[in-house]
């Protein structure tokens, strides 16, 4: 058993949490063994209400399936024996019964030696018939007999009863998920009605001062609440049937009374956040007091996802997962999607598998299970995987990322060029028919709408220029956008190819001030002007950006040796600059235009920033990236463009 003791420190004094951090073996085995085994409540259920569910008993077959033997073909039910010597030169003449079996018509006379019946295809065979001639072989001779010029073996064109599913037979076992092939089974059988595994009905509540539902308005310093939608809909997902009940905020009394009155209506209970250092989680207290034996793990060596806590109340599971979304979701199917699919009667959920090579290398701490998302990439010689982490509180990973890598506890890690295993999110991975790696920008989802309306499929990865760069020399995408200014010789991007890569020229982005509109110290003047006027207020804030963007070379012309109020705040995109001001944060800084108008803000123009492409040249023949320059080259884009702020190349 790995323990790995953690020190109290002052500012967690009031929580006996970390104490003893398991490893995720552990801990899942000690919330398992807490669990199961335990009874399995079944429910019968219509077949069209029993999709997804698993089944709770074996089911036999109570008939034979066909109920009769049946004919497979049109034609006619003879006696093989009597066209024994039947050939081309010598046609066999049977004489017609007075009867036609259609399908659902039981014969009423018998096949007797020299007759023959018409059938049709699913009619059941008549007595003293052993096989059926197809009508093709045959030619009539007068109304009332045939003639036939081949022989036919016993059981020619005939289904027997119970070859399909015999009477007695385990037609499913108990476990099956059932889907619309069982489906088809059991109503082949004539049963109406499974008894199928009843589904554990898991209470879901979010915990967080902090969060609003979707569909409500953002306070200031809130957030959308995200967890209780994920794991709700991982919950439905894995055979529960989950019951959201909104987020509480941090207040002792309010989610003790919640988690009780959730726990008594529920066999789970799941609550996310509230797990990690602060003085309004509590979650993990009142547990204490819900039920024997109370918490199993609380902390586990996993990355994300180490304050997870597992507890088991009275018989019931009850889960404290991480607060950050991607976290949340992490600790959810690896630690708790098994627990919940046994109670479900499910088989363990089976995870489709790729192998891929890992370009870069990737950290790893030690004695931590770790997921890394990545996102596939086709390369020449197979699979590449990216990893696309942003970090635990990143949401958009998840949409970029294709699956995930598993970085065992023991290695601190993987080095570049491992070729490993990659578990999907989805079954069937499509690698992208065109991958764009380096700086985002909206007007390249105005250039790629098109080709993503032809069904192509385009990756998008968001790495920053450099980034792009990197992934570009390797060979790893198709087209790098990057907008990389080099101060020496004051040109855009083409300094920064190197041999194997050629520009593709793609757009322009005014850069100027931001300020909120109506701000007296910027409206109406130039660049310079209110420059200046902000370094005279010793009360105006500024944003600034991070050192190497193109953006911080103008701001650091701009203020030559100033460094007013808020200089040190440098973050990396357009974006996080806008809202700063929007939120009166700071009162200027500089950003593009499409984003400045998009936030409602004020905007002094001051000087083009180049957006363009690298393109890998070994690539350019390829039928995608012909689409992209196609697309980019269109009079449409180029309006979309023009429409949204930006100034084609
Ligand atoms: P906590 O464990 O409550 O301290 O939460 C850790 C982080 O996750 C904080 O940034 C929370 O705002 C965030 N968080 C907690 N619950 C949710 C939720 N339901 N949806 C989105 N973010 C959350
Ligand atoms: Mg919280």
């Amino acid at each position: 058993m790995t323990k790995t003791p953690v020190p109290r420190k002052p500012e967690s004094l009031d929580q006996d949490q970390f104490l003893t951090i398991l490893s995720r073996e552990d801990a899942l085995a000690r919330f398992e063994a807490a669990l199961f085994p335990r009874e399995l409540k079944g429910e019968a259920r219509k077949l069209a209400d029993a999709v997804g569910s698993a089944l709770s008993e074996d089911v036999v077959a109570p008939i034979d399936v066909p109920p009769f033997d049946r004919s497979n073909v049109d034609g006619f039910a003879v006696r093989s024996a009597d066209l024994a010597a039947a050939s081309e030169a010598t046609p066999v003449r049977l004489r017609l019964n007075d009867e036609v079996i259609a399908c659902g018509v039981a014969p009423a006379r018998p096949v007797l030696s020299g007759t023959a019946t018409s059938i049709a295809t699913g009619g059941p065979l008549p007595r003293g018939a052993d096989a059926v001639v197809m009508v093709e072989h045959t030619q009539p001779s007068g109304s009332r007999a045939i003639d036939i010029r081949r022989a036919a073996s016993p059981g020619q064109f005939v289904s027997y009863a119970g070859s399909d599913i015999a009477r007695g037979e385990a037609l499913l076992r108990a476990g099956t998920v059932v889907g619309s092939r069982e489906i088809g089974m059991l109503a082949a059988s004539g049963i109406a009605e499974v008894m199928v595994a009843r589904k554990p009905r898991v209470a879901v509540l979010s915990t967080g001062d902090e969060l609003v539902q979707p569909g409500e308005v953002l306070r200031p310093a809130a957030i959308y609440d995200t967890n209780g939608a994920i794991v709700t809909a991982a919950i439905n997902e894995n055979g529960g049937e989950a019951h959201f009940h909104g987020a509480i905020a941090d207040d002792e009394a309010a989610l003790e009374a919640a988690m009780r009155k959730a726990l008594a209506e529920s066999n789970m209970l799941v609550l996310s956040g509230g797990t990690s250092k602060g003085a309004g989680d509590v979650s993990h207290r009142i547990i204490a007091r819900l039920g024997k034996p109370g918490i199993i793990a609380h902390g586990v060596a996993l990355k994300p996802g180490k304050p997870l806590c597992l507890a088991v109340c009275d018989g019931k599971p009850v889960i404290i997962l991480p607060g950050f979304p991607t976290s949340a979701m992490f600790t959810f199917h690896d630690m708790i999607v098994p627990v919940l699919r046994r109670m479900a009667g499910l088989p363990p959920r089976s995870d489709a598998k790729v192998s891929a090579r890992v370009p870069v290398r990737i950290a790893s701490e030690l004695g931590r299970t770790e997921f890394v998302m990545v996102s596939l990439v086709e390369g020449v010689d197979g699979l590449i995987a990216y990893p696309t982490g942003k970090g635990s509180g990143a949401i958009t990973s998840f949409a970029q990322a294709d699956g995930f890598l598993k970085i065992d506890a023991l290695a601190d890690q993987i080095p570049a060029n491992t070729q490993a295993e990659v578990t999907l999110f989805t079954p069937h991975v499509r690698v992208p028919d065109l991958v764009i790696v380096g700086s985002h920008c909206t007007g390249l989802d105005l250039v790629t709408a098109p080709m993503a309306r032809a069904g192509l499929a385009v990756r998008s990865i968001a790495v920053g220029s450099l980034g792009g760069l990197a992934a570009a020399k390797r060979g790893e995408c198709d087209l790098a956008p990057i907008h990389l200014f080099d101060d020496k010789s004051e040109i855009y991007n083409t300094p920064f190819l190197s041999e194997g890569l050629e520009l593709v020229p793609g757009w322009r982005r005014m850069q100027g001030i931001v300020f909120r509109q109506g701000d007296a110290r910027f409206e109406g003047k130039t660049a310079q002007e209110a420059a200046r006027s902000a370094l005279a207020d010793p009360a105006c804030i500024m944003v600034n950006r991070n050192q190497g963007a193109g953006t911080r070379i103008l701001i650091d012309r701009l203020l030559g040796e100033a460094r007013p109020d808020g200089y040190w705040n440098q973050p990396r995109s357009h974006n996080a600059v806008a809202a700063a001001v929007a939120q009166h944060r700071a009162d200027w800084g500089m950003t593009i235009a499409p984003v400045a108008h998009a936030s409602g803000l004020g905007f002094i123009p001051l000087a083009e920033e180049h957006y363009d492409f690298a393109l890998v040249k070994t690539r350019k023949q390829r039928a995608a990236v012909q689409a992209f320059l196609d697309a980019l080259a269109s009079e449409a884009s180029r309006a979309a463009l023009t429409e949204a702020g930006f100034r084609p190349a």
